[in-house]
């Protein structure tokens, strides 16, 4: 592995608050947030005022008397997520994309080309801002993890490059939770046993984080926040799986919540599904309960599924399969859906009816028909919009707080996650294995958690701004 920092972890500031901003320039320099009834984002101006992702409007004008809603602009967001995305790619072609607004780049092959990672993150900053007029941070470092760490550091709007000679001393001050994979839930667990920052988490026993955060999950976090990160720079292909899920407050598992959250999961996955033309054969749930435990169920099947209805009713038999499995377990806090094993899917085959008519086999002629009414709802969708037309359990359901276009955003993350640790297994404390956690979709792409505004130049570390480069900062262990 290139001890040099070649990779780059370009992250947009509070991407759709800058957004909004960028199109209203009203907006700018005032507190606003993305949302209604709950902050789907906010901007920096807000968020010193405590106004983060996830929380619910009411306390958000509680906190932020000035606080301006606005409405999302999704295909805007789209549109120059992918415009930056497009700049990054002139500069290397190892561009791994994660999320709609962040991406990592190896650049070490760039440097005749371009310059020294610095450089070229420099540049990238500047092209962002005049092309776009959107705020980029960057952090440069010899792994991903240290990358994205830095990039958090450096924001908002600033660059960090973490010294190879000088990585830990960079890594062990800073807090805990940015440690790729520590939640608000892992972070509170880890302080109550008195580990805070990076540095105690990598010195910590080994048997104490395991026993606080699993044998897996515990082990993979020790291994992060003692910079221990071979993972190179992938390039996203096509992806592997569809996937798509909902966590809420802990919540009873009965009927009337179960079959609304995963009717909605369902019209989402196979949604997406038809739209790419794919189909799959192995469905997966996945549902966690209290504590962080969470399992899984999955289920292979004969024929490729595309179906809204099929899908759901599918996940209704392993989520109602899985719950039997833990008696035990009184409340959810999340569930969800993700299809793997895809094929190419343009065109159904019809089937003789010689086994019988099965509605999940999309060539029977009750699962033709079925399909036949989801495309007619993807057309009317794709010309009206989403919630123009819906199967009336999830039409008619209160999930609607957060909306589904920003949801598809957000998924696009989840996709891009699974595909990278789709080798990464957590085992949950019931004893079974199952894929990492992923993040709620509405926090997926959230900006980091509150903290108040730091005064140009300066941040709560010790800091020195580079002369003429305000916006770029040097830490302990980091310079250019
Ligand atoms: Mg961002």
């Amino acid at each position: 592995m290139d001890a040099r920092p070649s990779i780059l972890h370009a992250d947009l500031d509070a991407f759709y608050a800058s957004v909004e901003q960028l199109l209203d320039p009203s907006l700018r320099g005032r507190p606003i947030a993305v949302g209604g009834g709950v902050v789907l984002a906010a901007s920096y101006e807000a968020k010193a005022f405590g106004v983060s992702g996830g929380m619910a409007g009411r306390i958000a004008r509680e906190r932020c008397p000035e606080l301006v809603f606005v409405r999302g602009h999704f295909a805007e967001y789209k549109r120059l997520g992918d415009r930056v995305m497009e700049i990054l790619g002139t500069y290397t072609p190892l561009v791994e994309r994660i999320s709609i607004d962040e991406a990592f780049l190896d650049v070490g092959g760039s440097r005749r080309l371009f310059g020294d990672p610095a450089q070229i993150a420099a540049l990238i900053r500047t092209r962002v801002r005049e092309e776009v007029g959107l705020p980029i941070s960057v952090g440069a470092a010899s792994t991903k993890h240290l990358a994205k760490i830095a990039s958090q550091v450096a924001k908002p709007d600033g660059l960090v490059v973490v010294d190879p000679a000088f990585e830990r001393e960079f890594l062990e001050p800073l807090p805990v939770r940015l440690v790729w994979g520590v939640g608000p839930a892992t972070e509170a667990r880890l302080a109550a046993a008195g580990i805070t920052t990076i540095g105690q988490l990598s010195r910590a026993r080994p048997e104490l984080v395991r026993g606080l955060l699993g044998a897996v999950h515990g082990a993979s976090l020790m291994e992060r926040a003692g910079n221990r990160d071979p993972r190179p720079v992938r390039p996203a292909g096509r992806g592997r799986s569809v996937g798509a899920q909902s966590a809420f407050p802990r919540t009873a598992p009965t009927e009337d919540v179960l079959g609304p959250v995963l009717g909605h999961l369902a019209d989402r996955v196979a949604g997406r599904l038809r739209k790419h033309e794919r189909a799959g054969r192995t469905v997966t749930v996945r549902v966690r309960f209290t504590g962080l435990r969470s399992a899984t169920r999955a289920r292979t099947l004969d024929e490729a599924v595309a179906g809204t209805l099929a899908l759901r009713e599918i996940a209704e038999e392993l989520v109602a399969g899985l719950l039997a499995d833990h008696p035990g377990e009184r409340w959810v806090t999340l569930l969800a859906i993700s299809v793997s094993k895809l094929e190419e899917h343009r065109a159904v085959q019809l089937e003789l009816p010689v086994d019988g008519d099965d509605p999940h086999r999309m060539g029977s002629p009750s699962g033709a028909a079925r399909l036949a009414v989801d495309r007619s709802m993807d057309a009317v969708r794709g010309r009206f919009g989403r919630a123009a037309v819906g199967y009336a359990a999830v039409a008619l359901s209160d999930r609607t707080a957060v909306p589904d276009e920003f949801r598809e955003l957000a998924e696009h993350d989840i996709s891009a996650r699974r595909r990278r640790s789709a080798t990464v297994r957590t085992c949950c404390r019931g004893g079974r294995c199952t894929p990492r956690t992923s993040p709620c979709p509405a926090r997926a792409s959230s900006p980091p958690p509150c903290r108040p505004a730091r005064p140009r130049g300066r941040c709560s570390r010790r800091c020195r701004p580079r002369p003429g480069r305000s916006r770029d900062r040097a830490h302990p262990g980091a310079s250019r």
